[in-house]
């Protein structure tokens, strides 16, 4: 982990320095060409278009959500975007994934009232130095103009249930609990977008949707950045 955490501030003291160096002009972020004022090259763009869904694509079903929409395909260029944000903690790959999320949302006509984020446990957090699912939370609410707030936190282990389960169980379960963040505004009535990463079974995002019920959300939607297309971790 500290080798992690030590990669990112190597990146991010090798981004600082290109600006310092070039501040007229910019690189791009997957293959380090120079661009104009974009932070993918063009040839980068046309590889993360090849990764979007297409439209009729048919996501699994959250059944406790009112809709579900992804944008990207885990896989090549965006499956590399997602790289950056979690383990380079490189913010600008959280804006491009926003804004190219934000559109999915519109298209499939997800009307919220406020974006929240699936909340990462708080030791990864500060190993990593950023919250990648905040991070794209807020690009999403900038993007859509809708106020952003963290509603989750990671919920503390039920030591009863635990008592009963295996520890491959145990460990889900304690992966998949959620409880009120505290100080969080209140969801009375509210439609709440949940925004996470990556999309694999959908068990995390379910916990999620169920807790935000259970604080008084009217409906909500989940918006991921990709679809994992294979079971991986
Ligand atoms: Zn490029």
């Amino acid at each position: 982990m500290a080798e992690t955490r030590r990669r990112s501030w190597h990146r991010r003291l090798g981004h600082w320095f290109k600006e310092l160096l070039w501040p007229m002009g910019r690189s791009c972020m997957l293959c380090n060409r120079a661009t104009r004022s974009q932070s993918l090259c063009p040839a980068c763009m046309e590889r993360l278009a090849a990764c979007e869904l297409p439209r009729a694509y048919q996501l699994p079903g959250i059944t406790e959500a009112d809709g579900l929409c992804a944008a990207f395909a885990y896989e090549e260029a965006a499956k590399r975007l997602v790289w950056e944000l979690k383990f380079g903690a490189l913010e600008e790959a959280g804006v491009v994934l926003g804004w190219r999320l934000a559109a999915a949302v519109r298209q499939r006509g997800m009307d919220a009232d406020l974006v929240t984020w699936v909340p990462m446990p708080e030791k990864r957090r500060r190993e990593r130095g950023i919250d990648h699912a905040r991070c794209l939370a807020e690009q999403l609410a900038k993007a859509l103009a809708l106020p952003c707030a963290g509603l989750l936190a990671r919920g503390a282990e039920d030591t009863a249930l635990q008592h009963t389960l295996s520890r491959k169980e145990r460990l889900r379960h304690a992966r998949d609990a959620f409880c009120p963040a505290m100080n969080a505004p209140s969801t009375e009535g509210l439609r709440v977008l949940l925004v996470d990463d990556v999309l694999t079974t959908g068990a995390t995002a379910a916990a999620c949707v169920r807790e935000l019920r259970a604080m008084g959300a009217e409906q909500v939607f989940v918006a991921v950045a990709c679809r994992a297309l294979r079971e991986e971790s």
